[in-house]
């Protein structure tokens, strides 16, 4: 993909906009760009810097973002509604185009690396719940104060404020910014692998000195897993705006990620504010479990689409028939009965039963977060709480006691694979 209309090939030490930002270290990419670790020589901090492909589609999809953006950022001068801030952006022209960069402030792992770092076996209730009220705040701003629906949300695009590994923080592993390009450089390759042994050794020192601290203090050496989550303060931010739109503006119809996504965006029944509560409800579940609450698959004679009708049904009871036979789609669907066309005997398990019989919560903790999740999960959008409303629900402001939490952390099966309660249809 670095060819012309793709990505810009970027080595450390190359500087961007008149020379302000300087790429210290690759963070991630995407299907649209690739995301830089660069040192903003301006205000002498470390920022992210996403650099987009060139070609047209992805000018136009940044352009997009940065107009999305840079609203979210004129609203909230505070810097404090849990969304990602965009500090600047320019052009940069390179080889393979004219390429679109945005700047945003640099934040930590993903909850999905939360996660996989516990080794999917749901987080401690309490962290659920630190979590889901800086969603919250996001998604208030977000759609009542800006109007716009995010419809993309999901443990990916939620990121952590600091690092779970701190060899990965610059400012925490004690790393000197790299101001320019390594010498003799301009032999590309070889150059640039011994630079990323040396910054790749210097984050294992750092994250060895820090094991050994903790370890002189009477502590255990950290490892990668659920241990290593105790310091962390649960501050994050929702990001990736690429997909955004507003209410009264849409682009697509098909939206969201396909485990996230809402009913009637399957039915294509139209859509408002109240798919982003569909997909934090999905995101909740997934954060206190280490499963997606649902995992769609084709199977023999009937379709992904109706696989996932069906497994809502079976954890929220049958889709009154109005909203079933609502949308365009409806009728590759269901009969004019509202029962589904192609899968017939559906095993219902409503979600405080699988909580407590599958995912071992007691029975408080579990009859507590179902009555949380339930109204998100409503089959009529129009019934779902608003972000707003869900903020002021009692089961933010609980706190699980230490034995509880221990139990619902210990216990659950499954540690080693991201599967599904319901992947088979009639697995279980
Ligand atoms: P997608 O295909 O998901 O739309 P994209 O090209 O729009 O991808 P992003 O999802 O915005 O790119 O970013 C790609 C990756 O870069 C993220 O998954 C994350 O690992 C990292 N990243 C993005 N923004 C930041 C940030 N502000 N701070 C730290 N890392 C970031
Ligand atoms: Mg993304
Ligand atoms: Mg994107």
């Amino acid at each position: 993909c670095y060819r012309k209309g793709g990505y810009h090939a970027v080595r450390v030490g190359d500087t961007f906009n008149a020379a302000r930002y300087v790429a210290q270290r690759k963070l991630g990419w995407g299907q649209f760009s690739t995301v830089w670790l660069a040192y903003d020589t301006r205000s002498s901090s470390y920022v992210a810097l996403k650099i987009q492909k060139s070609a047209a589609q992805f000018v136009q999809a940044a352009l997009h973002e940065i107009e999305v953006l840079s609203v979210i950022a004129n609203g909230d001068p505070s810097n404090s509604k849990c969304v990602v801030r965009l500090i600047d952006h320019f052009k940069h022209t390179g080889p393979n185009g004219q390429h679109l960069c945005m700047v945003l402030e640099f934040l930590g792992d993903s909850l999905l690396q939360l996660v996989r770092y516990n080794r999917y076996k749901g987080l401690a209730l309490n962290k659920v719940r630190e979590i889901c009220k800086c969603i919250l705040t996001g998604l208030d701003y977000m759609h009542r104060e800006l109007g716009i629906i995010h419809t993309d949300l999901k443990l990916e695009n939620i990121l952590l404020s600091s690092t779970i590994d701190p060899g990965k923080d610059p400012v925490k592993s004690g790393l000197t910014p790299i101001l320019e390009r390594p010498e003799g450089s301009l032999n590309g390759g070889a150059t640039m692998n011994i630079i990323e042994k040396k910054l790749k050794q210097r984050a294992k020192r750092a994250v060895a000195k820090i094991s050994e601290r903790r370890a002189s203090m009477g502590g255990v050496v950290v490892q990668k897993s659920e241990r290593s989550l105790d310091g962390i303060d649960m501050m994050c931010k929702v990001v990736d705006f690429g997909n955004a739109c507003w209410a009264d503006k849409q682009f697509a119809e098909e939206i969201q990620t396909r485990q996230y996504r809402a009913p009637e965006v399957v039915l294509r029944a139209g859509y408002s504010f109240s798919v982003d509560m569909w997909s934090f409800a999905c995101t909740a579940f997934e954060l206190a479990t280490g499963d997606m609450m649902f995992a769609p698959k084709n199977g023999q004679g009937f379709s992904e689409d109706e696989d996932h009708l069906a497994l809502m049904m079976e954890l929220l009871g049958k889709m009154p028939r109005k909203i079933a036979v609502g949308g365009t789609r409806s009728k590759d669907f269901f009969d004019r009965h509202g029962d589904l066309k192609r899968i017939r005997r559906l095993k219902y398990w409503p979600l405080d039963k699988l909580l407590i019989e599958k995912y071992k919560f007691s029975e408080a903790d579990a009859h507590e977060f179902a009555e949380f999740l339930c109204p998100l999960l409503d089959f009529a959008p129009e019934k779902r709480p608003t972000a707003q409303q869900c903020l002021q629900h009692p089961w933010l402001n609980l706190r699980t006691s230490t034995q509880s939490e221990m139990n619902n952390e210990s216990t659950v099966e499954n540690l080693d694979s991201r599967v599904s309660k319901l992947q088979i249809r009639g697995g279980w």
